[in-house]
């Protein structure tokens, strides 16, 4: 076990438990990856060899959890700039088809550098031979970068020759993808309190995936108590497609796989009839809302406000950095607020509620929430604190100044009480080294020279 870091008080900082009351001027107390104390004033003990940090102009808010990513699509950015979700996908899935276990390093660390988040979800589906173990690749940059990770072991095995969207040099076998995705859970999922890695299960969308894969890959996720994750009605395509081949839409398609439970959580959800609402919620179904990416895809605007009120868990996700180039959470938090105001009206959804569903919401997708999600004696101390002032200065109101505003700089980000961000500076990794990473991914992938 790695040396418990050292207690950090924090004081003087607008304080945002997210489960709980907002405290203008408050602390939050952090010993061995855990808050031990939240409230008003200077915080009531310090333990002994505390580090105080004096959070005055900050805003303190639980860890961000992005519920969505695609983080080897880092060295994909740019790719189809004006074009459909299956356009996209189609002249992605050639350059996707050449990545190997570099690429996938290299686009993970810069993507987890800048995403401002505790907790990162990751959806990795494309396989090709040969190309090194991808998987542990992504796992062991979320190591260097120091967060909590969930990565998902993704699959195709429905190529263009089944009826499928992916051609079928980028699908793989379903008894090869669920040993991979057995071999996986087996050697890095840790189902611990505080756990920093949990492994899903996740075939990659109904359009790419046979019915049988579903099917075995929630036995499989079943047998092992992890959870199940994936794409679903994102775009007015999907709906043909599962109409033509499933004879029903996307959540009906679901449903009658035996998809629908609160161990999964499905990204998108944009296109859902009244019953798909109720269904969701009802079986307790999380939803992964990425709206830049229903944005730059023009795939919609999720019916998010609906599935609050009905009381389905919703988080929210950037989706790949190839729809979505910019890749920080806190700006899928403005995008939430103003899409769904834009398609249904100025009461929608509040900053309060797209900060929740950015923490708590995400949380419950992830089967985290009593770990983390919220500022709470006893849970895990992924702490983010944001310094406003500077050009937030104008906005009285702290949480509308960071959920409307540019995405504040974060003075310290902690996870489980260890330093990850300090005075604005990542400090697990150097960014530009993160960034470099990145760009090398891009070139690697772009060109032919490692094929
Ligand atoms: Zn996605």
């Amino acid at each position: 076990m790695p040396e418990s870091p050292r207690p950090v008080v924090v004081e003087n900082a607008y304080v945002v438990p997210v489960a709980g009351k907002e405290i203008p001027s408050g602390h939050v107390v952090v010993e061995d990856g855990l808050i031990t104390a939240v409230g008003p004033g200077p915080a009531p003990a310090v333990p002994e060899g505390a580090e105080r940090v004096d959070g005055s102009g900050c805003l303190a808010t639980p860890g961000l959890v992005n519920t969505h990513h695609h983080l080897y699509q880092w060295a994909s950015q740019g790719v189809t700039a004006d074009g459909t979700l299956f356009e996209w996908l189609v002249a992605s899935y050639r350059l996707w088809a050449r990545m190997d276990a570099e690429v996938v390093a290299g686009a993970a660390t810069a993507g987890l550098a800048l995403s401002g988040c505790t907790t990162s979800s990751d959806h990795h589906y494309i396989f090709p031979k040969g190309r090194g173990d991808l998987f542990e690749a992504e796992i062991e940059a979320a190591r260097r970068v120091g967060l909590r990770f969930h990565p998902c072991r993704g699959s195709m095995d429905r190529g263009a020759s089944r009826g499928g969207l992916p051609p079928d040099e980028v699908v793989e076998d379903v008894d090869e993808i669920l040993q991979a995705t057995d071999d996986a859970i087996r050697k890095f999922h840790d189902p611990s309190f505080g756990s920093m890695l949990r492994v899903a299960v996740a075939p990659c969308s109904p359009f790419s995936v046979s019915g049988e894969l579903m099917t075995r890959s929630a036995d499989l996720a079943r047998s092992h108590g992890v959870r199940l994750h994936t794409h679903v009605a994102e775009t007015a395509d999907e709906d043909e497609h599962c109409r033509e081949q499933f004879g029903v839409l996307p959540v009906e398609y679901l449903d009658r796989l035996g998809w629908l439970g609160p161990d999964v959580w499905l990204a998108h959800c944009v296109h859902l009839t009244d019953k798909d609402v109720r269904r969701l919620a009802e079986t307790g179904t999380g939803t992964a809302h990425c709206p830049s990416s229903n944005g730059r895809l023009g795939a919609g605007i999720a019916r998010v406000s609906d599935l609050l009120a009905a009381g389905a868990p919703v988080g929210l996700g950037v989706d790949g950095a190839a729809s979505s180039e910019m890749t920080p959470l806190a700006g899928e938090i403005r995008m939430a607020v103003l899409t769904q105001r834009a398609r249904y009206g100025p009461r929608a959804l509040t900053a309060r509620q797209a900060l929740e569903m950015a923490t708590l919401g995400g949380a419950r997708c992830l089967g985290r929430e009593a770990e983390t999600g919220s500022l709470e004696p006893g849970k895990l101390a992924d702490v983010a604190l944001w310094r406003l002032g500077g050009f937030h200065a104008a906005i009285d109101d702290p949480v509308v100044a960071f959920a409307y505003g540019a995405t504040p700089p974060l003075e310290r980000l902690l996870v489980g009480g260890r330093t990850v961000v300090d005075g604005g500076e990542l400090r697990t990794v150097p960014a530009d080294q993160a960034a470099r990473a990145g760009a090398d991914a891009h070139r690697r992938l772009t060109t032919m020279d490692h094929v």
